[in-house]
């Protein structure tokens, strides 16, 4: 944190009452510097590394400002929208909006896909100072006519490069048509390639920029490490880990991140197989069905939660103490998000990301280390560690000829499982139906690596 507190920021008294019962006595440094740029009204591009606090930078002044302006919202209007990529963001950062404004009387709310429309229709008639939104939902009632956005004062993106990538481009360009050019605009984001810096660059006027630290840093407290392993051997490393035998301190929750759905699937049922509680987020659950499991997650109820790229950004939860790549993130701006699940506001954390010899994961970790611009230490205590195979991500060299290693083609797969499955045919000891659905989930948890993130 810094040295100026709270109340040396030209913050209204409503305001820092709510801060000071939420146990907040300094700004932490992204909201030294952006509160009161906010304040005067600039339009801001702001990097800073996650967990750092940027959603009370762009919360406190936007809601200081909302009160001083003294307007009200016009019927189905917004006067200040954040847009967030997805939905349990969403119901976070709302969440945090209304701790903030707990004294002040406005009116805010959040609109998202997935869950009835009502009660986000009638939210919006009588006019909002605050919108949170993900941008689908946001279109479709905008398109309904049961929003308008020509009253917009303030824009905000928050996870910025996601939300100027594609899948979210279209949309967001749709709706910025809508918001008066008269405006402030800002974007915050603990990563910023390049490219998306310029399509942001389009968006603002003459914008003040903050970058706490380069983009693409990871937080300071995190304990980073790789573990090479075999495909093969990931899910039996990964019981290790949470079973407490290597590393894992088992009173801490963990979040376990796959690259596709089904993999998470296939993970969770794994683990309470082995009996460790675990529950998944991925974009195929229902929307009350990832809130449920994140809640029974926050509340210790499942200290493992396995989850997509969905759950890689934003989310807070304050005893994330390690965070488990499974499988590399195909984007290396996610490895910067997935592992700032843990290590936030000040805390220490720890992230371990296994690294296979499939050639996707050679250049995965190999622009996961360019980007954070650091060497991950190896963890090689621990049975599965493969010298071959870090050999290969470390100096390039080649895996031994016998096949020992290297990944066999997808037809010698198949021929392999179904020569191990043979061999397995017969239950020990379990009833034929019991055996079956074993056997069922057991081949399907070792095809890893199908189906789509
Ligand atoms: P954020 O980066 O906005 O997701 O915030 C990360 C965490 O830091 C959240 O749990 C916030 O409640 C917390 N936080 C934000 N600002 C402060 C502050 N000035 N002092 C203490 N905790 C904070």
């Amino acid at each position: 944190m810094s040295d100026t507190e709270f109340k040396d920021l030209p913050l209204m008294e409503p305001l820092q009452r709510a801060l000071a019962e939420q146990g907040y006595t300094e700004p932490s440094p992204i909201q030294v510097q952006a509160i009161p740029l906010l304040l005067e009204g600039r339009d801001l591009l702001a990097c800073a590394q996650t967990g750092t606090g940027k959603t009370a930078a762009f919360a406190l002044p936007m809601l200081h400002r909302i009160v001083t302006q003294g307007r009200k919202p016009f019927r189905r209007g917004v006067r200040n929208l954040i847009l967030v990529p997805t939905r349990e963001l969403a119901v976070q950062v709302t969440e945090s909006f209304r701790t903030y404004a707990k004294h002040l009387d406005l009116k805010i709310a959040m609109i998202y896909g997935g869950v009835a429309q009502t009660q986000q229709t009638r939210d919006l008639y009588f006019g909002l100072d605050v919108l949170v939104a993900t941008t689908g939902r946001l279109l479709d009632l905008l398109q309904q006519g049961h929003a308008n956005l020509t009253g917009v004062e303030c824009l905000v993106l928050d996870e910025a490069d996601r939300m100027l990538a594609m899948g979210f481009i279209d949309d967001l360009r749709e709706i910025v048509r809508d918001i008066p050019k008269e405006r402030q605009t800002l974007l915050f984001s603990a990563t910023m390639a390049k490219g998306v810096a310029k399509l942001a660059a389009g968006l603002l006027d003459d914008p003040a920029e903050i970058r706490i630290a380069p983009q693409g840093t990871t937080a300071e407290k995190i304990d980073q490490s790789v573990l090479f392993v075999r495909l093969r051997d990931k899910p039996a490393l990964l019981l290790d880990l949470l079973h407490g035998k290597y590393f894992a301190k088992q009173s801490e929750l963990c979040l376990v991140f796959t690259r596709t759905k089904r993999d998470a699937r296939l993970v969770a049922t794994h683990l309470n197989r082995e009996g460790i509680r675990s529950d998944t987020i991925h974009g195929d659950r229902t929307q009350a069905a990832r809130e449920d499991a994140l809640r029974r997650f926050k509340e210790g109820e499942t200290p493992v939660l396995v989850a997509t790229d969905v759950a890689a950004r934003g989310i807070d939860v304050k005893n994330i103490g390690l965070v488990i790549n499974y499988d590399l993130p195909m984007d290396p701006e996610n490895y910067v998000h997935r592992i700032g699940r843990t290590a936030r506001a000040g805390e220490s954390g720890r992230s371990m990301s296994f690294c296979s010899e499939i050639d996707q994961d050679v250049a995965r970790f190999k622009s996961i280390q360019k980007l954070i611009k650091q060497t991950v230490p190896t963890i090689c205590a621990h049975d599965f560690h493969d010298a071959a195979i870090e050999a290969l991500h470390r100096e390039g060299t080649a895996l031994p000829e016998t096949g020992e290693t290297r990944r066999p083609a997808r037809g010698v797969r198949a021929a392999k499982t179904r020569a191990v499955k043979r061999e397995k045919e017969k239950p020990k000891g379990v009833s034929g139906a019991k055996a079956a659905k074993e056997k069922r989930s057991g081949r399907a948890f070792r095809g890893f690596g199908r189906g789509r993130p």
